[in-house]
């Protein structure tokens, strides 16, 4: 082929390559096409606009402290305004679920409490990036002292107890009546020439006697003494296997109660916070539950000994159990079903990257750490 054919090829496919380039291009969808570092549409915050701000107390994330509202989250958004430069109005409702209606009903801006980042809430709202980890835990009061005899019986008395007392009665009936049988027909024997009753309660006298090993007579007849010598030998390891399974349940009921894992919740009443993430956790575990609003009231309940305990995030009972609560109750097992508080805003609004950008930065000038440290680290 002549060299100026080759040259109009190359042309013609040069241009038809940078149309279809440019077909596709503008087919993408804009979020693709754009330059991401490119400032959204929407507007952004501005210096001294005022934003309105919903909240619900729990304490330590947001709380009453005479006429101030304060807090870990209060104290997050009181930097994150002003790194931005803006000023915020609060409103206080009830529950979470009165946060998220309020910021999907635009009569709030964004939410900030102790709100969880969870799948069913992301089909509604934006989170931003999560300020705080968490998770759920198990609260229980610390038995005291003052009605311990009490308790030592209830626990001595236990159906575990009375299954393993009836099982030996039941089982010492089998040596009983060989012995009887035996003892009746022999010259000087336990029960020599009786009628059934009452000997009968002689030789079992006596094999109870045997299991305490504080048997005074022993039977004369050899076939009887063979059962006796096997009987003597089974007391040994029953009086050590009750012992050991009294000590041991004692030892544990008595240092941590009956709840001691997320294992041990059903059967039990447990209080909740109404449409948490816990209240979710138990429903779908069919575990029972008291639901209330405030989780103080839930705090009373389980102090009251109306419910077992209390499951609700790991932070604010850990609070509670080294504050308010502290010696009253404590957390027990380890922390489970985790999950992250986010600041909550209406899909797609404008005011999210920034308050991202903020909180990064605060993590990045240790502002963050040092918040942290303020409200859960002991000094
Ligand atoms: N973190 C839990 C949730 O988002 C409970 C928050 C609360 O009751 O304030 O469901």
């Amino acid at each position: 082929m002549p060299k100026k054919y080759w040259h109009w090829i190359a042309i013609s496919l040069t241009t038809m390559l940078s149309v279809i380039l440019t077909i596709h291009l503008s087919a993408l969808p804009p979020a693709l096409a754009q330059n991401p570092a490119m400032p959204s549409v929407n507007a952004d915050v501005k210096p001294n606009q005022s934003l309105r701000v919903v909240t619900r107390l729990i304490k330590p994330f947001v709380f009453e402290e005479g006429a101030e509202i304060v807090g870990f989250s209060m104290d997050i958004l009181r930097n994150i305004a002003t790194e931005l430069g803006f000023k915020y109005t609060l409103a206080v409702q009830p529950s979470v679920n009165g946060m998220l209606e309020q910021v999907k009903n635009n009569q709030a801006d964004f939410g900030i409490a102790a709100v969880s980042i969870t799948e069913e809430r992301n089909k509604d709202f934006d989170f931003s990036y999560p300020f705080f980890q968490g998770g759920l835990q198990i609260l229980v009061p610390i038995k005291n002292g003052g009605n311990s005899l009490f308790s030592l019986l209830s626990n001595f008395f236990s159906a575990t107890l009375f299954q393993v007392v009836g099982l030996i009665l039941l089982v010492s009936l089998i040596p009983v009546h060989i012995v009887w049988w035996f003892e009746r027909n022999h010259k000087g024997g336990l029960v020599e020439n009786q009628p059934y009753f009452p000997s009968i309660f002689t030789v079992l006298w006596w094999v109870l006697a045997t299991l305490a090993t504080q048997a005074e007579e022993m039977p004369k007849n050899w076939v009887s003494r063979v059962i006796a010598i096997f009987w003597m030998f089974i007391s040994v390891v029953f009086v050590a296997y009750f012992t050991a399974t009294v000590t041991a349940s004692l030892t544990v009921q008595q240092l941590q109660g009956s709840i001691q894992s997320e294992n041990d919740l059903p059967g039990k009443n447990i209080a909740t916070i109404a449409g948490s993430t816990s209240a979710n956790y138990l429903r779908k575990n069919n575990i029972q539950t008291t639901e209330v609003e405030q989780i103080e009231s839930a705090y009373d309940l389980v102090l009251n000994g109306q419910v077992d305990a209390v499951v609700f995030d790991a932070p604010v009972l850990l609070y509670y159990a080294s504050h308010g609560g502290k010696g009253k109750v404590q957390t027990v097992g380890s922390v489970f079903e985790n999950e992250n508080y986010g600041i909550v805003f209406s899909p797609n609004s404008s005011y999210r990257r920034q308050i991202n950008d903020a909180l990064l930065k605060l993590v990045e000038n240790g502002t963050y750490q040092d918040l942290y440290k303020k409200w859960f680290v002991r000094s």
